[in-house]
């Protein structure tokens, strides 16, 4: 990894920085995570708009990369037909295919399924999320997985498109769904949830994971980690999630910082220099 002018040595591996709670001061938010170490982020679309959204900032803003895809809960704006039968909207595709060739855009995401919220109706989102696996492996990028509640069905789907690369976002899932996505290739991702109360089971995969397929991440502006749990989440915080990755990993927060970020740049190709 090149030295960085800024001596970053964090990625933040998710964050929606689109988000309307970044307003007032996204200017501060990306220069606060700079100033924390944080020398990447991703920032990530839930539709069509919010990827557009990611594609400018990382236009925008140094060490900001974007990733596009429909989220779960919007896959109902991206197919056409009736609950008898949804099929995929092609216009929508189209559109996506547009943006993952725009400069910085190092990923599709964030996809997959969400049965606790059902803002979409489930075969909508296993359509999309389906077609999206399907549009990655084509264009040869690497995915981000999100999935709640919903294990089974993402795991088949998973099974079912031809083989991509990718993390399974914010993990939370339980044990034996984290050895799959590893023997698959997988990276996990690992989020504020590290740093509550109660996270003995997810500190034991952490714990049980090869170091080179974990990543970090925020989410923010959502699950800032302790001691910040409660306020809006942003990058910097990120420094947090490594310390506490780092105490099931006997390592330094600094270390997990390094190590995650190396990772980071073998999957999605992202650099802490500004480049
Ligand atoms: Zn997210």
């Amino acid at each position: 990894m090149p030295a960085c002018e800024w001596g970053a040595m964090y990625c933040d591996s998710h964050a929606h920085l689109e988000s309307g709670r970044f307003d007032p001061d996204r200017d501060q938010v990306i220069a606060r995570a700079r100033a924390a170490g944080v020398g990447c982020i991703i920032t990530c679309g839930s539709d069509l708009e919010t990827s557009e959204q990611a594609v400018r900032l990382a236009a925008q803003y140094e060490g900001v990369y974007a990733a596009v895809g429909i989220h779960a809960h919007k896959a109902s704006s991206a197919v056409c037909g009736g609950p008898e039968k949804w099929s995929v909207d092609e216009a929508a595709m189209r559109r996506l295919a547009d943006l993952a060739q725009q400069p910085r855009v190092v990923a599709i995401g964030e996809i997959g399924l969400d049965y606790h919220y059902d803002f979409s109706p489930r075969d909508a989102q296993r359509a999309v999320f389906a077609r999206q696996l399907a549009l990655a492996a084509e264009w040869g990028l690497p995915v981000i997985l999100h999935s709640r509640e919903a294990e089974g069905d993402f795991r088949s789907l998973l099974e079912a498109a031809p083989p991509v690369r990718g993390v399974w976002h914010c993990f939370l899932a339980e044990a034996p769904f984290a050895q799959w996505a590893l023997a698959r290739g997988f990276y996990l991702g690992i989020a504020g949830p590290i740093s509550f109360k109660g996270a003995e089971y997810l500190g034991d995969i952490v714990r049980k994971a090869p170091l080179d397929r974990l990543l970090i991440e925020t989410d923010s502006p959502y699950l800032a980690p302790h001691p910040m749990r409660g306020r809006r989440n942003e990058p910097a915080y990120v420094v947090y999630v490594a310390e506490h990755v780092g105490l099931w990993r006997g390592l330094a927060g600094a270390q997990i910082g390094e190590i995650t970020l190396a990772n980071a740049h073998a999957l999605f190709g992202v650099r802490a220099d500004g480049r």
